[in-house]
């Protein structure tokens, strides 16, 4: 079943309105037809079973047929402070990250990050169409919860706001993996309730920014020999980090 993020106001009693957006959406991509139904979702942690009774081009109604907890959300809250990537490489890690089950990102910008912040206008513009990704990443992989997207920080500002455990996967790392690191972190709170991540620009982390971060313990750790592309190694901590944890199913 289709499933839409509405916000609330939508949904009154048991009756939906649809936004026109989403109305044509429904009707001219989707063809969907009265009596076909859909889950709607509120973003606060109920999704909502509608049958549709009134489909008219711009204005769709439905009729809430039952209410439940939403489904499809990790019991392990996952934030990734990624460094800011040039063209569409940093949209490619909002969608990955959001499908295999993170829930907070954190753009950042370090020593050898590319494209610089630009103007705020720029800025506004490109938080909401990065807002559009994940909220599309999140109706198509049946998440319950939108992920929150921060504002931009600079790196050392992040690792200061950090709430530990939190590893920085580091191409010089050789001592500690992955694994390893999850499990040191294992070793202070399990079951872990959150996990904090950060990736590297296309330039990487310089030492001295991944021996700052070390300093407020977070763990640098290897995701093996071979150098991974910034959006690779995000996809591939998240995925290490959920496997490790048991939640990629099963
Ligand atoms: N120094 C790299 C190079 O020589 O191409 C550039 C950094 S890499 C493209 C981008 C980011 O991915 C790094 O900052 C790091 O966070 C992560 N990364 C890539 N490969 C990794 C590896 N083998 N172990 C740990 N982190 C890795």
């Amino acid at each position: 079943m289709h499933r839409f993020f509405l916000s609330s106001d939508h949904i009154e009693g048991s009756e939906v309105r649809f936004p026109n957006s989403t109305s044509r959406q429904l009707s001219r991509v989707l063809r969907i037809q009265a009596g076909e139904k859909v889950v709607v979702l509120d973003n606060a942690g109920w999704e909502y079973e509608v049958i549709l009774t009134n489909l008219m081009g711009n204005h769709a109604i439905g009729h809430v047929e039952e209410r439940r907890l939403v489904s499809g959300e990790p019991n392990v809250h996952i934030t990734l402070y990624q460094c800011i990537l040039k063209g569409s490489k940093f949209d490619l890690v909002l969608q990955k990250c959001t499908e295999v089950g993170v829930s907070s990102f954190v753009p950042i910008y370090s020593e050898r990050t590319i494209p610089n912040i630009g103007a705020n206008n720029d800025q506004s513009r490109r938080e909401e169409r990065w807002n559009k990704i994940l909220t599309e990443a999140a109706e198509q992989s049946g998440r319950g919860l939108i992920p929150t997207l921060n504002r931009a920080v600079d790196f050392r500002t992040a690792c200061g706001i950090v709430m530990n455990p939190a590893i920085i996967p580091w191409e010089e790392e050789s001592g500690t993996s992955l694994q390893s690191g999850l499990r040191e972190i294992k070793r202070v709170e399990n079951p872990l309730s959150r996990v904090e991540i950060f990736i590297g620009p296309e330039g990487g982390f310089s030492t001295a920014e991944v021996d700052y971060a070390r300093s407020l313990g977070i763990i640098p750790v290897s995701l093996g020999v071979r150098i991974l592309r910034a959006e690779t190694a995000a996809i591939v901590s998240v995925s290490g980090v959920m496997y490790e944890l048991g939640l990629l199913g099963g």
